[in-house]
């Protein structure tokens, strides 16, 4: 089928297809025209990876708008969000408006009503539908984005239940469903009440096949000599052997840390590959991408990039990204290391597709990664028009790890898409949406809600969702959250706030008990106030003097009052499901014993006793986990803390994040809770300062864009304390302070609004280099010439 034949799209948009080289569909985009993706009807289209998804995605919008309608299209990723956004933005050419989601609902309720096509992650889309957004009503054509996710424990359930929302919202909705192949593609159109087009075309021959010894043994049958030298890994004689006759190597690998150091090696064997224009090509590109951001990790990636080789991962800065998948198409780096976010979404073909990890670390042990994944990574082999075929290996070490990779993935099919909604989590935090944004008003609402999901399609067992939605309800009424009159559902206050934070309500409920403890201890503290501030810190709380902004109205200003230590909050937050805590090590339980006695006073809610085994080992991980975010708090170098706890970089940003986001939470909730001022000014600190990882002192500093925790460190101990500091020092000081490195300080300086940021002529003041150690509390000393980090840089 020809383009132009398509019915019912823009013609503006055929033109710009036909400038970009496409005037023919793909067979399996025929086929949804066809079925009639074009005129509304909904669509599971279950086709391999790199043949042609986002363009009938691009033809049901197109043709919902130009009927009058609104579009929405669901991404699983964040990063995948601003992309989709760049690439739809083409349609503003013919006045098709494109609005992406990422803010807060209150700053985006407005403006995204206007728009045509709107892009969000599956989690915006819920909680917009949970804060009721207007424009949600006028949706017409919904788009879900590697629908197979669905299978995902962890994020599986938000985009089955929001699609099932939406769809309950507008009866009319066409759902368009784009699912990588899967064992049970009919199952899902059933759920959706769509047409299916399940096709196993692709626009360029994949061999898939095993690296073993010598040769690369194909799926079918045949083999390719590619010889290891002497010392050489696999991973490289195959990227080598590519990269001789002019191709691209994408390398899959199960880590951040792994790509950077795949990519270091694996530069080695490219560099010598380069012609001198593609070096100078590089070395600019590679200018280019330390200069946007400050962090290690540029100059890393940078390094890389210069001798034709790349990593590819979500700690990356947007822009790294977006620069490293460009000189990949335009070939100008030979091979890519990624973690498999590349693989979802990101349209990076090579020629070769090296599966080198195909275990991946699952929170206890190492886990084999899906059928379903390693064939995602595997379609990326291959540029339609430039290669031959595409290539896609897994590396085995024996003739035994040669068969097990050849059943395990090379001849298997992937598995089957199943619903997670039943796990307990998903299921007490959807009901309480379910019930708190009005969805469902009574109990038999809720069932007839639930019966709507794909978990009700797939559930054999007789009366089993009932079962579980009365558990999960009777949950939620015992924690208050909901109330509950004979058949009527409501949900309370603080059920509303859990709702709309995304909470899990067991984390909820286990927050709430802390706070209240907190604020009891605060209450007895406060009414003896002036005896107690000489005892200051003999309990573990540090004494805490409300000022003017932060105190109750009815609260004396000079009442002194307890605040929660950080390290208490940091471990009540570990406490709840909502983090994953770290676990216990080979004589961590004697350690972090020991911790528990010594701060168990800063300890909130009711500690359980060293016999209740389960509840105490769970005390004390959270322990563990508080003590590594009240480390990062305390300016404690990242290196040492993930040797410390034995944790990568990313794990470290993981609980951080985490410990934000349910600080913040917890912040909200106190509130509601009609607690001693103190208590919420201790949660909004412990906040801020694992946010910064930074001390008290040092908030206002970090708050300014290119100062991280140690930059602020070396201003402060240079005398400058605050951004105004910043605009009135002398400049040569500021640049002492940092280093001497002018472009940095003129950058601080710009983005700080001082007035004449320039640097040129200005020499470092020798007198204000500060002290080129930070002293902390436990005698440790940091390294002041290790380059600044912060949160970003993982
Ligand atoms: P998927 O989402 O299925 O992984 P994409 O939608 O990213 O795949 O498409 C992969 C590539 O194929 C893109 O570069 C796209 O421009 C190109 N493409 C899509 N449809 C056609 C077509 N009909 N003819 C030629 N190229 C196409």
């Amino acid at each position: 089928m020809k383009t132009a034949d398509v019915p019912g799209v823009p013609g503006p948009f055929v033109e710009q297809l036909h400038e970009a080289g496409i005037e023919e569909l793909y067979p399996p985009q025929a086929a949804a025209v066809e079925a009639g993706v074009t005129d509304g009807t909904s669509l599971v289209a279950s086709i391999p990876t790199a043949s042609g998804k986002t363009l009938v995605a691009q033809l049901a919008m197109l043709s919902a708008v130009q009927r009058g309608g609104k579009a929405l299209y669901i991404v699983p990723l964040r990063a995948l969000a601003a992309e989709k956004k760049a690439e739809f933005e083409a349609f503003e050419a013919f006045g098709v408006s494109v609005g992406v989601s990422t803010g807060n609902y209150e700053s985006e309720g407005g403006w995204l009503a206007d728009r045509d096509v709107i892009v969000a992650t599956s989690e915006k889309v819920d909680s917009l539908v949970r804060n009721g957004a207007s424009w949600i009503d006028d949706l017409t054509c919904v788009v879900a984005d590697e629908v197979h996710l669905i299978d995902d424990r962890n994020r599986g359930p938000t985009l089955e239940v929001t699609l099932a929302k939406l769809r309950q919202l507008n009866p009319g909705l066409q759902v368009v469903a784009l699912s990588a192949t899967v064992g049970n593609a009919e199952d899902v159109a059933e759920w959706l009440d769509a047409e299916l087009v399940d096709d196993d075309w692709r626009p360029i021959d994949l061999r898939k096949g095993v690296h073993y010894g010598q040769a690369l043994h194909f799926d079918d049958g045949t083999t390719r000599e590619v010889p290891v030298r002497g010392g050489e890994k696999q991973t490289a004689a195959l990227v080598r052997d590519v990269v001789d006759e002019g191709g691209s190597s994408l390398v899959f690998v199960n880590s951040r840390r792994n790509a950077e150091a795949s990519a270091r090696r694996l530069a080695d064997v490219v560099e010598p590959f380069l012609d001198p224009e593609t070096t100078a090509e590089l070395a600019d590109l590679a200018d280019d991408i330390r200069d946007v951001s400050d962090a290690d990790t540029s100059d890393d990636l940078a390094d890389v990039v210069a001798r034709g080789a790349a990593f590819h991962h979500a700690g990356l800065a947007r822009e790294h990204r977006s620069l490293v998948e460009d000189a990949f198409r335009d070939r100008k780096l030979k091979v890519v290391s990624a973690t498999p976010t590349l693989a979802a979404g990101v349209n990076t073909p090579s020629r070769r597709v090296v599966v080198r990890d195909w275990r991946r670390y699952d929170g206890t042990g190492m886990s084999p990664l899906s059928v379903l994944e390693v064939h995602q990574m595997m379609g990326r082999a291959g540029r339609p028009g430039r290669d031959p075929y595409g290539e896609a290996v897994l590396l085995a070490n024996s003739h035994e790890d040669l068969e097990d990779l050849q059943d395990r993935y090379v001849h298997a099919e992937p598995e089957d898409v199943r619903s997670k909604l039943a796990a307990e989590p998903a299921m007490r935090t959807h009901v309480l949406a379910t019930i708190a944004s009005g969805f469902a008003r009574t109990r038999s609402e809720l069932l007839s809600f639930l019966e709507r999901t794909l978990y009700a399609t797939q559930s054999t067992e007789e009366g089993r969702l009932e079962r579980v939605a009365d558990s999960v309800v009777d949950y939620l009424v015992q924690n208050g959250f909901v109330e509950r009159d004979g058949d009527t559902l409501t949900a309370t206050n603080v059920g509303h706030t859990v709702s709309t934070l995304y909470l899990d309500p067991m984390s909820a409920a286990t927050i709430i008990d802390g706070l209240r403890s907190a604020g009891d201890r605060t209450a007895t503290a406060s009414a003896d106030a002036d005896g107690y501030a000489a005892t200051e810190g003999e309990a573990g709380f540090q004494t805490y003097s409300i000022d003017d902004e932060d105190a109750g109205e009815d609260e004396a200003a000079d009442s002194r009052v307890e605040k929660p230590t950080a390290l208490g909050l940091y471990q009540l937050v570990s406490r709840t499901p909502d983090m994953y805590e770290l676990y216990l090590k080979a004589g961590d339980r004697e350690t972090y014993t020991e911790v528990f006695y010594e701060r168990e006073t800063e300890l909130l809610g009711a500690p359980p006793s060293e016999y209740e085994e389960h509840r105490f080992e769970d005390w004390l991980s959270a322990l563990k986990t508080a003590r590594l975010l009240e480390d990062w708090a305390d300016e404690v170098d990242e290196a040492r803390i993930t040797e410390r706890y034995d944790v990568g970089p990313g794990d470290l940003r993981g609980k951080v994040e985490t410990a934000e986001w349910l600080l913040g939470a917890a912040e909200r909730i106190s509130g509601e809770l009609d607690l001693p001022g103190a208590v919420t000014v201790g949660v909004r600190e412990a906040k801020k300062r694992v946010e910064d990882g930074v001390r008290e002192e040092l908030l206002e500093l970090v708050s300014v864009r290119g100062v991280g925790r140690k930059r602020a460190r070396r201003l402060y101990g240079a005398g400058i304390e605050s951004p105004d500091d910043l605009r009135t020092v002398p400049k040569s000081v500021v640049l002492a302070a940092l280093e001497g490195r002018r472009k940095t300080a003129e950058n601080v300086l710009e983005n700080v609004g001082r007035e004449d940021p320039s640097m040129e002529g200005v020499e470092p003041d020798p007198d204000a280099a500060p002290a080129a150690t930070f002293e902390r509390a436990g005698g440790e000393t940091d390294d002041a010439d290790e380059s600044q980090t912060s949160l970003g840089d993982f």
